[in-house]
């Protein structure tokens, strides 16, 4: 159920409306917009909507009683915006993250880091954790994949985004990484949602390989009940009858997720094409469509990488990229830095 107080409703009526709901065993959620609070009550008890119309300050109660509720547009009317490293994510800006599939070694991370320093780059992406269809093929480096990413990271003064898988994971993941990415695979793990909503960290939910996008808010909406409000959406292709492409790149996910949700969304256009070529026309569309940013495979041997070498793009062609997103991303009052 939402709340949607009055404009300028006095503090004191908003607190009220919170203890009456929490009396009746409900969590309250408060979105504090520019004119309207709204105070999102969350639970599974009974409470008819009439008497909190009656309570002082109360303009409008909306019930939703399935769906998504605390990544609703209608619980907050303002775009989320995630910074990370000086990086945005939603509103005005398009952030940026790039980096290898996955770390390999310090040499090959260090390289490709080095490399995009220079195209700006300020949050590096690198699983060490990897979920493969295949059990014999390279599984990533586990932790120590985790220290090489993270001593890469610093010493080029980028963040870290890397892939958690359970639970158990999280103490872990704590001490290395700034966004916690939780892959396709694992986008209805719903402990592990459950868990991560209880951190402070971010969160790069990608969508399932053939989730919709109210099973993808609904997910965002399991980490935001937790209390983690910095969720980042990130559409990575889904699965279609097409096989030319390793996935359909859905970009209709951006005016849709803008429409129903504040949460930034990011475009993944590596898994989303699987093909290196495809990927900069792709990235191109995606800011042109008002994406909140890209994360974008890059590895500075791509032809030899262990994982997703073929959806890799080299730097050269990462740099080629940033150039040309920058010019776009202003036609639509977007700010790339
Ligand atoms: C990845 O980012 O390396 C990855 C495995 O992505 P996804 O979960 O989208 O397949
Ligand atoms: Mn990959």
């Amino acid at each position: 159920m939402l709340i949607i107080m009055k404009q300028k409703a006095a503090q004191e009526s908003i607190d009220k409306v919170i203890e009456y709901i929490k009396k009746r065993g409900f969590d309250a959620h408060v979105s504090n917009g520019e004119l309207h609070t709204v105070i999102g009550a969350v639970g599974n008890k009974i409470i008819d909507k009439r008497d909190i119309e009656l309570l002082d300050g109360v303009e409008e109660v909306i019930r939703i009683s399935t769906g998504f509720k605390l990544t609703s547009r209608v619980f907050q009317a303002e775009d989320t915006v995630i910074e990370v490293n000086g990086v945005k994510f939603g509103g005005d800006y398009t952030g940026l993250i790039a980096g290898p599939c996955t770390v390999e070694s310090y040499e090959q991370t260090d390289k490709t880091a080095e490399a995009l320093e220079k195209s700006n780059v300020k949050i590096l992406r690198g699983g060490a954790f990897k979920p493969r269809t295949s059990p014999y093929a390279f599984q990533g480096l586990g932790e120590e994949g985790l220290k090489i990413i993270r001593s890469v990271a610093d010493n080029h003064n980028m963040a870290v985004t890397s892939e958690i898988m359970e639970i158990s994971q999280i103490p872990m993941f704590l001490k290395y990484v700034d966004i916690l990415q939780i892959g396709a695979r694992n986008m209805q793990n719903y402990n592990l949602l459950k868990e991560v909503g209880m951190l402070n960290k971010p969160v790069l939910l990608k969508r399932g390989l053939s989730s919709t996008f109210e099973e993808w808010l609904m997910s965002a909406e399991y980490i935001m009940s937790g209390g983690n409000r910095q969720v980042i959406l990130c559409e990575r292709g889904i699965r279609t009858f097409e096989r030319y492409t390793r996935n359909t790149l859905d970009l209709s996910a951006i005016p849709v997720i803008k429409k129903l949700s504040h949460l930034p969304i990011i475009i993944d256009p590596s898994h989303g094409t699987g093909l290196r070529d495809k990927v900069a026309p792709m990235s191109r569309a995606a800011v042109a469509a008002g994406c909140d940013g890209l994360i974008i495979e890059v590895h500075y041997d791509a032809d030899n990488a262990l994982c997703d070498g073929a959806q890799s793009l080299y730097p050269d062609e990462y740099n080629k990229l940033y150039q040309e997103i920058k010019q776009i991303a202003p036609i639509i009052n977007k700010i790339i830095d």
